[in-house]
């Protein structure tokens, strides 16, 4: 039996395929929305909703036949479509008395420790004030060429989710569901009701070709699962034109898949895990061994080499399988790599600790 009639945090999301009808904007949808929405915020339910469209509405706007893929004009596009966005949100909330508020977010911003509490502090005052906050990533400024994208609201929405310790994350989408394989092709095609864990078994139905499948669907999808569960958070893959779709998945009927929310690990360890990593320490196979066990910090010994540029408190990978926020920024872990502890503090002319990252400061992904 699902039940959300506790959750006090919930995350929605709304992708662009939702939010239009034959190429147009689907004003009556939005409405909807609006309306299902406000009616959580007068239960006293705090709701962010996580909205794509910008650069869809403003490629309609143009009256293009589709998005296009040049990035220059993606970003002007994103610029005129949010407005648009935005217009339909307010007017539509305008009839229940709620009031929305814009955020635009990059993925560098939400990993920064320093922007990431700015931008918690600003939330946590809107939702205390019953504000809905309509999240979008700044596709103005963020493209894949500068590494600051998320390139999917499916995983900025869980990042969002994890962030705010939200109850419930919602995808409304054009899809009921993870399937066992395309239902579109395959009859035999099994909706899965639940997921308790992401087994490798999962990741494949979501890797399986087919359009709806494929770009970026459901694996960012299961992407957006993993990080909202270990973040306590429950996950619902909905079909977003469901009529009453959101209260139905409060009310706890069986709709679309719903990944059920782990125990949640520390904040700290998440913001490890989910942030940008800002370079790679390469370590050997002994080191590598030691760390996999979780009992014993990153010595100099270990450390094979250095990639990227980093910061003392920067987020950086370990091989592929750990994440770490090292004590000692790259330029220095460069100087003292392979060298015994005892060394450290002599190769660097300053007083330091025995180890490089701190065990509580290392995370196995
Ligand atoms: N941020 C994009 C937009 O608003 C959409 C990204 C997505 O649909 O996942 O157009």
């Amino acid at each position: 039996m699902r039940d959300f009639s506790n959750a006090k945090r919930i995350v929605v999301k709304v992708g662009t395929n939702v939010l239009t009808k034959k190429n147009a904007i689907d004003s009556d949808y939005i409405k909807k929305i609006a309306n299902e929405i406000s009616k959580l915020v007068d239960k006293g339910i705090k709701v962010i909703l996580v909205s794509s469209g910008a650069i869809g509405f403003g490629s309609m706007k143009l009256k293009l036949k589709q998005k296009p893929r040049d990035i220059k004009l993606r970003q002007a596009l994103a610029a005129i479509g949010q407005r648009i966005l935005m217009n339909e949100y307010a007017k539509a909330f305008d009839k229940y008395n709620v009031e929305v508020a814009q955020i635009l977010l990059t993925y560098d911003v939400i990993s920064e420790r320093k922007t990431f509490l700015n931008l918690r502090n600003c939330v946590e005052n809107l939702l205390k004030m019953n504000i809905v906050p309509i999240i979008n990533e700044n596709d103005v400024i963020s493209i894949d060429e500068i590494g600051t994208r998320f390139g999917d609201n499916d995983r900025l929405s869980a990042m969002v989710a994890s962030k705010i310790d939200a109850d419930l994350l919602i995808l409304l989408s054009d899809i009921d569901g993870l399937y066992t394989d395309n239902p579109k092709k395959n009859k035999n095609a099994k909706k899965l009701k639940i997921v308790k864990k992401i087994t490798p078994d999962i990741e494949k139905f979501a890797g399986k070709s087919g359009s709806i499948f494929a770009v970026g669907g459901m694996k960012s999808k299961i992407d957006a699962a993993k990080i909202t569960m270990r973040a306590g958070c429950s996950m619902v893959i909905a079909p977003g034109r469901k009529h009453n779709i959101i209260s139905d998945i409060i009310d706890g009927k069986e709709i679309g898949t719903l990944f059920l929310a782990e125990r949640r690990i520390s904040s700290r360890k998440r913001w490890i895990i989910n942030a940008k990593p800002n370079g790679k320490i390469i370590i050997n196979e002994c080191a590598e061994k030691v760390l996999k066990e979780g009992k014993s910090s990153l010595l100099p010994i270990g450390i094979t080499s250095i990639e990227g540029s980093f910061k003392k408190g920067d987020v950086v990978v370990i091989n592929d399988f750990a994440k770490a926020v090292p004590d000692l920024s790259s330029k220095e872990i460069d100087k003292i790599k392979g060298m015994k502890s005892k060394d450290i503090c002599t190769i660097l002319k300053k007083k330091c600790r025995d180890e490089v990252i701190k065990k509580e400061n290392i995370v196995l992904v």
